[in-house]
């Protein structure tokens, strides 16, 4: 008898913006595999299970990619009901396609629950649509894990940086002064505007705006932090200092 893996989006951050077949399949959930970004779903995960934080593993270290896979192909091939809880939407970014590889090649069942990625809703939820009639037809979601000024990286910013639409960057706080100047060496428009969401959905949530040629000098003096999503384009100009999500308990 094996069991089964649920590959599930916990969303943006917020207990009340998962989906209902996410709670379904955590309240069934034997062993959950969790990682920080999970944010306050994980004070309602079920005490029943047999929780494991993928980020402070046995109060020590990160589990390892492996380590984590290991985990989930154990657990599954002992007949247990996993769930592998990851933030916002779990084949964006995160991993969550060489877990699918990983659990494909061993033969175990996968059911995936799709999730609200923090790409458009921490955008969103600032009063930030990605993509308007008027000015952004095309969305880009980029990491910015790489940092764009060394060499092998594998985005493409000179072809980000030609074209029309919105860029939403995420992992990318860390690398901000060299995005920005890679997309400036490419010719994109200095004026461009630029919004950074800290912490969306929280109540921590801090928004810091400017140009693309301003940037980075604003969001050094109020240290801008992650996590963060990062907003390039037109649709920023549509921000007007509102939280679009209704307030957080
Ligand atoms: N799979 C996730 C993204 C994983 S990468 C999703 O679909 O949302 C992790 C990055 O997501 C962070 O570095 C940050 O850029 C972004 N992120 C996730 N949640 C966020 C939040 N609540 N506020 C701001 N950024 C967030």
């Amino acid at each position: 008898m094996t069991g089964k893996v649920y590959l599930v989006g916990a969303g943006p951050g917020r207990a009340d913006l998962i989906t209902i077949r996410a709670r379904q399949v955590i309240d069934r959930g034997e062993v959950i595999l969790y990682d920080q970004l999970a944010g306050e779903i994980v004070k309602t995960l079920p005490a029943s299970a047999e929780l494991i934080d993928c980020g402070k593993y046995a109060g020590r270290h990160t589990l390892k990619q492996e380590e984590i896979e290991k985990i989930m192909i154990t657990r599954a091939k002992e007949g247990r009901i996993v769930v592998r809880l990851k933030g916002g939407d779990p084949f964006l970014f995160g991993r969550g396609g060489e877990e699918l590889e990983a659990l494909r090649s061993e033969g175990i069942d996968v059911e995936l629950v799709p999730g609200v990625t923090s790409a458009i809703a921490v955008p969103g939820c600032a009063g930030i649509p990605v993509t308007h009639r008027d000015c952004a037809s095309l969305l880009a979601i980029v990491t910015g894990h790489e940092d764009p000024l060394k060499e092998g990286g594998s985005v493409r910013w000179d072809l980000l940086a030609g074209m029309e639409g919105t860029i939403v960057i995420l992992m990318g706080v860390g690398n901000l002064s060299s995005i920005v100047d890679s997309l400036l060496k490419w010719g994109k428009d200095p004026q461009t505007p630029v919004a950074i969401i800290e912490r969306g959905l929280t109540e921590k949530q801090r928004v810091t705006t400017g140009a693309l040629s301003t940037i980075v000098e604003i969001a050094d003096l109020t240290g801008v932090r992650p996590p963060a999503v990062i907003v390039i384009g037109s649709v920023v100009r549509l921000y007007r200092g509102e939280m679009l999500c209704g307030a957080t308990r």
